[in-house]
């Protein structure tokens, strides 16, 4: 995959720019030595890696909006970093830049439930947002399976989901507010902790845009009381086809659960061998999780036990208790570090209506034949977001390539069924050069111009999400 080529004129300014950076920033928080700048150069799409020039962790959002402001009058280009979790290259650095990384950004700045949210400085990890809360009995809902290391930064960035938001909604579903410092070092408060902003809605442009527009310092986010009880059942299927129907009857049927999660025979053995959570051998297995009273709880297993049943399961086994909820969560959660015990693998990350999960999964088995590739399903079935893992050896010579190439094509399939390049993990360098793909040259220029708005010099987060050729010919001109 081509990257920009590095600035030569800024790498020879490095160490002044270093020293400006230490001007305005505690000598602990400014890192150039070849050997720590290397724990920046990747995020979790590792098969890309580059160190940056400079990496910079500031404590507070003046800290930030000073180091932005001497990149911007440096012509430096400033990549973003929450935690490097992105799965699609989203904190990858370029040789020329200086990494932002909000990890030290950590603290919780205000809790109020009267009007039930959270301000938190972005770097601050998605699980202990609900960590924060959880004893006073509420929780914060977007809950990416990266939970323990993510930050809210990157969530914010990504418009991040997980299982849990097929009733809850994403992260845009959830954020109120954000402090966002701009290239230029200018501070702007954007939402509040209101669930209605007056003027036109730039939270949602902000929520999304991974890093292109502004560095996110801080986020106010709802948070919600505990529900009364929750329940997971594990249905296991011979068939992937047959589980995929069943997601799209339930959810034709009118019923709402808290999660559906789809995982295939490769993901469930690799999970059994390595979290031991006690699935059942099948072809394909669903969790789905339901929430409310003992009554509520009761009645909706009621009724997808009805639907589960008239596609022939082979298992349906309701937790019985709090670890055996647990442990089938747990198992879920694994899914991806089991298959990365077992071999390399790319995660993609698409959308198609739910309805179509039936087709779209034959169609993955046939192309997987196709390509010579073994590939993993486990993903997000209630709301369509689909996770192929495809196994590849990264040491065999034109492997990834290949990879990429099968991957390509499970994307274009989501767009050709109705649905979207993206789910939850963005565009990334991973999924650039497929803009064009869904969108027109008009919608393209529309996004251009936004980001031409926040960011005239093209400095932000280079080369990601939108084509190359469209990036090197905007930053040219
Ligand atoms: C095992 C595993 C499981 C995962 N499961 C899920 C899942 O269930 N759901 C899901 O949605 N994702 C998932 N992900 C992907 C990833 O965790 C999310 O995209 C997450 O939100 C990234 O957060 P981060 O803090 O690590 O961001 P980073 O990887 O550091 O950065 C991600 C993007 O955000 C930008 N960014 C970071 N900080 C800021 C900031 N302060 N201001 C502006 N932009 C910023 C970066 O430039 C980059 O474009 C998973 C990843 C892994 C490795």
């Amino acid at each position: 995959m081509d990257m920009p080529t590095p600035n030569a004129a800024i790498l020879a300014r490095k160490s002044l720019i270093a020293t400006r950076l230490r001007g305005v920033l505690p000598a602990d928080a400014v890192i150039i030595d070849p050997a720590e700048t290397r724990a920046y150069e990747c995020d979790a799409l590792s098969a890309y890696a580059c160190a940056p020039m400079v990496a910079v962790l500031p404590r507070t959002t003046e800290e930030v909006a000073a180091v932005l402001r001497i990149c911007h009058e440096e012509g430096v280009p400033v990549v973003p970093r929450g935690s490097g979790t992105s799965l699609a290259g989203g904190a990858l650095p370029t040789a020329d830049c200086v990494i932002l990384g909000v990890a030290r950004m950590n603290a919780v700045l205000e809790t109020d439930y009267d009007n039930r949210f959270i301000r938190v400085q972005s770097g601050r990890t998605n699980l202990s947002v609900t960590g924060a809360v959880e004893a006073d009995g509420w929780f914060y809902a977007p809950d990416p399976s990266s939970q323990l290391a993510c930050a809210i930064a990157g969530n914010v960035a990504m418009n991040s989901g997980g299982a849990h938001c097929l009733k809850y909604g994403v992260t845009t579903n959830n954020l109120l507010g954000v402090t966002l410092v701009q290239m230029d070092g200018t501070i702007v408060t954007v939402g509040g902790p209101w669930a209605e902003t007056a003027g036109i809605d730039l939270l949602g442009v902000i929520c999304g845009s991974e890093g292109q527009l502004g560095v996110v310092t801080e986020a106010t986010l709802r948070i919600l009381p505990k529900p009364e009880g929750a329940r997971p059942v594990l249905v296991g299927f011979d068939s992937n086809e047959v589980a995929g129907t069943c997601v799209s009857d339930i959810i034709k049927a009118g019923l709402l659960p808290v999660a559906i999660e789809f995982m295939d025979r490769p993901c469930i053995r690799a999970t059994e061998a390595f979290a031991k959570a006690g699935y059942p051998d099948c072809e394909a297995l669903l969790i789905i999780e339901v929430e409310g009273s003992d009554a509520e709880i009761a009645e909706q297993l009621a009724r997808i036990r009805d639907i589960a049943n008239r596609h022939n399961p082979v298992e349906f086994r309701e937790a019985a208790d709090e670890d055996q909820a647990k442990r089938i969560w747990l198992g879920r959660k694994s899914a991806f570090g089991a298959m990365g015990q077992i071999n390399d693998y790319m995660c993609l990350d698409g959308t198609i209506p739910v309805s179509s999960l039936p087709y779209v999964l034959r169609r993955i088995g046939e192309m997987s034949t196709q390509f010579g590739l073994d590939v993993g399903n486990v993903f997000h079935a209630g709301d369509g977001n689909l996770h192929p893992l495809i196994l590849f050896n990264a040491n065999k010579p034109g492997d990834l390539a290949l990879c990429e190439a099968f991957g390509a094509e499970i994307l274009k399939l989501c767009v050709e069924v109705g649905g979207c390049l993206t789910g939850e993990h963005g565009v990334g360098i991973e999924k650039r050069d497929l803009m064009k793909v869904q969108f027109s040259g008009v919608d393209l220029e529309a996004q251009l111009r936004v980001k031409d708005v926040f960011d005239p010099k093209w400095l932000l987060n280079p080369a990601k999400v939108f084509p190359l050729d469209v990036t090197e010919s905007r930053r040219a001109g």
